[in-house]
């Protein structure tokens, strides 16, 4: 074949593609008048009666040299494509997404406006084991100009025998504590049943990494009226994290807080995996703050400090970190929470590095 004739095929393959181009298109303009009329008529879009007899009726026409499986192949993607542009937008951008709203939500905490550029730090003991021992905790939050109290009143154990927190005593020390230190707090619930109990102890529900798809918990959030701080799951893509915070946002709550705390990889050397690039890529893909939680993700003392100057680094809106005023003694994670000296320096260091406390406003 010459160089002329070639090019006279590379003609005729160009015109048949903008035939195929027209012709999907006034397809796809008949499918969607169809999807249309079925919305009016309250019938969904994908039958898939309809869906068999039109792939049955491309295979009994094939005349070649395609095999009928791959058109057949071919023809379930351009029904699939028709059958996308009659879904309502969420599907194709979700209402957590930037695609959806540019701009960054703040979540206001009482006074604290979350994601508002400033760094927080949220700390805490991991259970609530007494008044007294969170009050020593939270006296030292005080004195370092930080407002965000934590602390586990349910808490969801590996082992049924460990401690399983105090569960609305919890909630009730955690109350008292807001109330005399002026802190907000923040506590994890577990189930959809005390989402709304809890609204009048807490001021920020936690959903912890155990429960990022317990869907029905999910949905019961997204109907309170108080901010979520959704952690990510143990083995939770990043995709499968922000559709977790779909089901908040799309049951009505926007007022959520991504909380990055690791993932299990085959690494032993620290409790879990920090995936510290799911700050910058979950920054960029939603438009909801950002925090790290640097104690369940490393599991090490010794490893909080870096990996908060990282988390701060790429971007996060904040901290999570556990601090007990005898980790050695503590009902849980006894080997990664900070004492009050360690946190006394942990803070210090990291006001350097540009936390935001009500000392350095
Ligand atoms: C917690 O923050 O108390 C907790 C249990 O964390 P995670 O759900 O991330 O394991
Ligand atoms: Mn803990």
């Amino acid at each position: 074949m010459n160089v002329v004739e070639m090019d006279n095929l590379k003609k005729k393959l160009d015109e048949i593609d903008i035939k195929l181009l027209d012709t999907l298109n006034e397809r796809a303009k008949l499918v969607k008048e169809m999807i249309h009329h079925k919305k009016l008529q309250g019938l969904p879009a994908f039958d898939p009666v309809r869906e068999r007899e039109m792939l049955n009726h491309i295979a009994k026409n094939n005349q070649g040299p395609f095999a009928a499986e791959t058109l057949q192949h071919i023809f379930k993607e351009i029904y699939k494509a028709g059958l996308e542009l009659g879904e309502n937008d969420n599907r194709k951008a979700l209402l957590v997404s930037r695609r959806k709203k540019a701009e960054d939500t703040i979540v206001q905490v009482n006074k604290d406006s979350i994601g508002d550029g400033k760094q927080r730090l949220i700390a805490g003991p991991c259970s609530v084991e007494s008044y007294e021992q969170t009050a020593k905790v939270a006296e030292r939050l005080k004195e370092h100009g930080l407002t965000l109290l934590r602390g586990g009143a349910f808490k969801p154990r590996t082992s049924p025998y460990d401690f399983q927190g105090l569960g609305l005593d919890g909630l009730k020390i955690l109350k008292r504590i807001a109330d005399e230190y002026q802190l907000s707090v923040i506590s994890e619930i577990v189930s959809p049943n005390d989402i709304e109990t809890a609204e009048a102890y807490v001021d920020v529900i936690q959903i912890g990494a155990r429960n990022m798809q317990n869907f029905e918990l999910l949905k019961e959030a997204g109907q309170s009226r108080k901010p979520i701080l959704l952690k990510r799951g143990l083995a939770a893509t990043i995709e499968e994290f922000m559709n977790a915070a779909e089901y908040i946002i799309s049951s009505g709550n926007e007022n959520i807080i991504l909380c990055e705390r690791g993932i299990r990889t085959y690494e032993r050397a620290t409790r879990n995996t920090l995936d510290i690039t799911a700050v910058p890529i979950l920054k960029q893909e939603t438009h909801l703050p950002v925090f790290v939680d640097v104690t369940h993700s490393t599991g090490r003392r010794d490893l909080l400090q870096p990996a908060a100057k990282a988390a701060m680094a790429v971007g996060a809106d904040g901290l999570m970190a556990e601090v007990h005023p005898d980790p050695a003694v503590a009902l849980s994670d006894q080997a990664q929470q900070m004492d009050l000296e360690q946190f006394d320096h942990f803070v210090s260091i990291l006001k350097n590095f540009g936390l935001h406390t009500n000392k350095n406003e």
